[in-house]
């Protein structure tokens, strides 16, 4: 078995084809018929663009508009008027047009590959991919035909290029691997939607792979297994039957409105690391992101990232999501978050030390930085802050307080923020809990956060395999606790989301309609499950059975009575 990165859900199994490419050598020659090698350019890029609109038209079918705007982008790239200037002039000065276009194509190549964001990077792959495309209609190679490839068929090669997916008959292709790519590159988005299972980044699979030999190929986990036995692939079957089941029923409620049987309607949102995960939350139907856990910012980094690239990364989700929600949460390092740059000193309780808003009130530069950054990026879309670790009051007032000093501050500087932005808290400490009513006159919202709601409640570290007996959110403890920090909010007029990955647990979902949660924050392949959770749930239902529950003493009780309700 190899591993690479799981782009694609799913799990194809089918016999291999190699794609193998063909050498696009030539060697550079003098061109003698200016004339005739201009025009003999021309038709090469005439037949491109008419290959690739047949292929962008096939592409609306089987993937919708917007897949098919990307083979459009390939005869942007082309007829890029630079591009076919420079062409032109090197041709004029004797170069052949293979020359002449290949050197220009490594020109915007460089350039795209050279870019900070992952985004741009990948616009070299297409430019690579439309490089290829003229260049063997320029040398007269026949392209390998991937519309002939018979039904099972898993496709095997270095790098994987829109075009040539778009050229494949979606029905045949049970797989995809490829050496290169990553889950942001166009073929990697073609491949989701077409719902072909692909894993991407395999190490030395042209080696391993010998084409008509049988292949597995797991989009979830990102395994591959070639050449498989009967358990594995009996295995493999079982599991791929299920999801393109689940995924079936599923699909009815991409693009619904989130509401309970009853019709109240709630807020489902997705938890982010990445500016570039807000298109993903968007690409699994989420609406908007209730968590942007920022130290991934930080832990990218071997010193804190400066006030202008932490606001570029808030302004790209921002832009993003165009006006849907964005919390930001603040730095929430120490405990087991790690970020070896600021030297945070070994403490013999780091669960419980100089962590999150502890260590950014203390360090008002790092923080002052950040909040900046949110503020500024506040101007491009509907954002709030959010602190996380909040245990007293006086927390959320010096945060505030800081903010209102940031907000003078840029007014004065003439930089555009939102004046009304939102500042909310994470409820996940059990402190939090149990002056939840004093915070929530503080605060624009809470977020519970169940993952360290459900370990500062019981006192069991959520790591520590010895106590997870212990750590579970159905615990009556901290089922009280969380329907009283509901209550809290509701009670003071303001809105209780949840972050934690309970909000995404079938047999949460009905205890939290019952409390009155409003905003469900959860994975992003998780929104389509969570939204047809909440549409099974009247409250009169969900009261019923939240009734019962909290009459129940044991989380094991608790545990048996849910498992016959959902
Ligand atoms: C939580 O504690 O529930 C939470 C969402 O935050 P994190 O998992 O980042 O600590
Ligand atoms: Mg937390």
């Amino acid at each position: 078995m190899t591993k690479g990165k799981g782009v694609s859900v799913g799990v194809g199994i089918g016999k291999i084809l190699l794609v193998e490419e063909h050498s696009l050598e030539y060697t550079p020659h003098q061109a003698e018929d200016l004339i005739g090698e201009k025009a003999r350019f021309k038709s090469a890029v005439d037949v491109f663009c008419e290959n690739t609109r047949a292929q962008a038209e096939s592409l609306k079918i089987t993937a919708g508009e917007k897949e098919a705007e990307i083979m459009l982008g390939h005869i942007s790239i082309v007829n890029d008027p630079f591009l076919l200037g420079e062409v032109d002039k090197q041709i004029d000065s004797g170069t052949c047009a293979e020359a002449a276009f290949d050197s220009m194509c490594e020109m915007f190549i460089q350039i795209f590959s050279a870019a900070e964001d992952d985004m741009t990077r990948q616009r070299a792959a297409d430019v690579r991919d439309v490089r290829a495309g003229v260049l063997r209609l320029l040398l007269g190679i026949n392209e390998i035909r991937l519309s002939d490839a018979p039904a099972g068929t898993v496709l095997c090669a270095k790098e994987l290029t829109p075009s040539m997916i778009a050229e494949i008959k979606k029905e045949n292709i049970a797989g995809i691997v490829t050496e290169t790519g990553s889950s942001t590159s166009h073929s990697a988005i073609l491949a989701r939607v077409l719902e072909i299972p692909a894993v991407m980044s395999v190490p030395g699979i042209m080696e391993a792979a010998k084409s008509g030999d049988d292949i597995i190929v797991d989009g979830g986990t990102g395994e591959v297994i070639l050449s498989p036995d009967t358990e594995e692939l009996e295995k493999a079957a079982e599991k791929r039957d299920r999801l393109l089941k689940e995924r079936r029923e599923l699909e009815k409620y991409r693009g619904k409105e989130t509401a309970s049987a009853d019709g109240t309607v709630y807020e489902l949102v997705c938890n982010i690391g990445k500016p570039d995960d807000a298109a993903k939350a968007l690409e699994f139907d989420g609406e908007g992101v209730g968590l942007f856990r920022t130290e991934f910012l930080f832990m990218d980094k071997t010193s804190v990232p400066t006030e202008e690239e932490q606001f570029e990364a808030y302004k790209k989700a921002a832009i993003i999501l165009k006006g849907k929600p964005l919390i930001i949460r603040t730095l929430d390092i120490g405990g087991d978050k790690d970020i070896p740059y600021l030297g945070l000193a070994k403490e013999e309780n780091p669960f419980m030390g100089f962590r999150a808003i502890r260590y950014c009130l203390n360090n008002p530069e790092l923080f002052r930085t950040q909040l900046r950054a949110i503020l500024r990026a506040s101007a491009f879309g509907n954002v709030s802050i959010m602190f996380p670790l909040i245990t007293c009051v006086e927390e959320v007032r010096e945060g505030k307080a800081l903010v209102e000093t940031l907000k003078a501050e840029l007014k004065a500087e003439g930089i555009a923020f939102d004046t009304n932005i939102k500042v909310g808290i994470m409820t996940e400490t059990a402190a939090s809990g149990i002056i939840a009513d004093l915070l929530a006159e503080e605060s624009d919202f809470f977020s519970i956060g169940t993952n360290d709601l459900t370990g500062y409640t019981m006192a069991a570290d959520r790591g520590n395999a010895d106590v997870s007996y212990l750590y579970s959110a159905l615990q009556p403890s901290v089922l009280r606790m969380i329907r009283s920090i509901i209550q809290a909010g509701r009670s003071k007029g303001i809105p209780v989301g949840m972050c934690g990955e309970a909000a995404a647990d079938p047999m949460m979902i009905p205890l939290l309609i019952s409390f009155g949660l409003t905003e469900f924050s959860v994975s992003a392949p998780s929104v389509l499950r969570v939204r047809k959770c909440i549409s099974e749930w009247t409250k009169e239902k969900a009261d019923k059975t939240a009734e019962i529950v909290m009459s129940l003493k044991t989380e094991q009780e608790i545990r048996d009575y849910l498992s016959t309700v959902i």
